[in-house]
């Protein structure tokens, strides 16, 4: 595969936005959703990461989530993620945009000493994993110890106000952060170059991020193994892995 135009937008840009999904993070261990292993028991994740379904059975979905917290903890940032770190520390210009909740950007540029501040241009718009928020009041903390979903009795309370902890995602039918949405809105317009990795592009508003890009006139990639909604606005598009194919970008 010809990389040598693409990668010379990506040098030649003032501003990259990263925008990154859950096929980022695929080969470090992480499911996405949609695939089969996407799969926990016999539920969906629509079924689950729901308002609906955390007042209906706040147990069944604390037990997923801390199900994925595990998995999260125990894997690692891949060289996808290594490479887009490393082209921020480099220079200046590169944000992430991710709709991934489990931190691995975040992860990749503290393993490598991060600088302080840095963390900020990665914007999670879908929030974290690690963290717990109250679903009543506006308490918010990271949430290092394994939740016991035993029994309701025993899932995590707000120490503020008593009301049940729950995980500090945006779910189906949510809205996302109406700053961190309009941040990233920004950045979009002004970016150069818009690298989309390892997403279907089928979750708005995300989704609206390159489309954004392509609207001012800059240029979109889109980077992954199958077809996503994306497609259609590329440049370019670069069928393969991210831990191939992002490294080779930026290197
Ligand atoms: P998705 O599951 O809809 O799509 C994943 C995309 O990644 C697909 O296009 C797939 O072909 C591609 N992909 C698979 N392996 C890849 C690889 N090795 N390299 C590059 N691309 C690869 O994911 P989405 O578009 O992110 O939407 C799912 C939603 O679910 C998101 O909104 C996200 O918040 C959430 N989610 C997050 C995580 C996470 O934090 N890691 C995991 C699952 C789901
Ligand atoms: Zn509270």
């Amino acid at each position: 595969m010809d990389l040598e135009e693409p990668r010379a937008w990506i040098g030649a840009a003032r501003t990259v936005v990263v925008f990154s999904g859950a096929g980022v993070s695929a080969e470090s261990g992480v499911p996405t959703f949609r695939g089969e292993q996407g799969l926990w028991r016999s539920y969906r994740a629509e079924d689950l990461a729901t308002p609906a379904a955390f007042r209906r059975d706040p147990r069944l979905v604390w037990e997923w989530y801390a199900w994925r917290r595990g998995l999260v903890a125990a894997c690692a940032p891949n060289a996808a993620h290594q490479a887009i770190a490393e082209a921020q520390l480099m220079r200046s210009g590169v944000h992430v945009v991710t709709q991934n909740v489990d931190g691995l950007h975040e992860r990749a540029l503290r393993a490598r000493g991060g600088v302080p501040g840095l963390e900020r241009s990665i914007l999670a718009l879908h929030g974290s994993i690690a963290h717990s928020r109250c679903s009543t009041c506006s308490y918010r903390e990271l949430d290092e110890h394994p939740v016991d979903a035993s029994a309701l009795d025993r899932l995590p309370r707000c120490p503020r106000c008593g009301a049940l902890l729950r995980p500090d995602v945006v779910w189906f039918g949510e809205r996302l952060d109406a700053r961190t949405l309009d941040h990233s809105f920004d950045l979009a317009a002004g970016a150069d170059v818009c690298l989309v990795v390892g997403t279907s592009g089928l979750v708005e508003p995300a989704a609206s991020v390159p489309r954004i890009t392509a609207g001012a006139g800059g240029r979109v990639l889109v980077l992954g193994p199958e077809e996503t909604a994306l497609d259609g606005l590329a440049d370019r598009v670069l069928r393969g892995r991210a831990t191939e194919l992002v490294p080779a970008l930026f290197g």
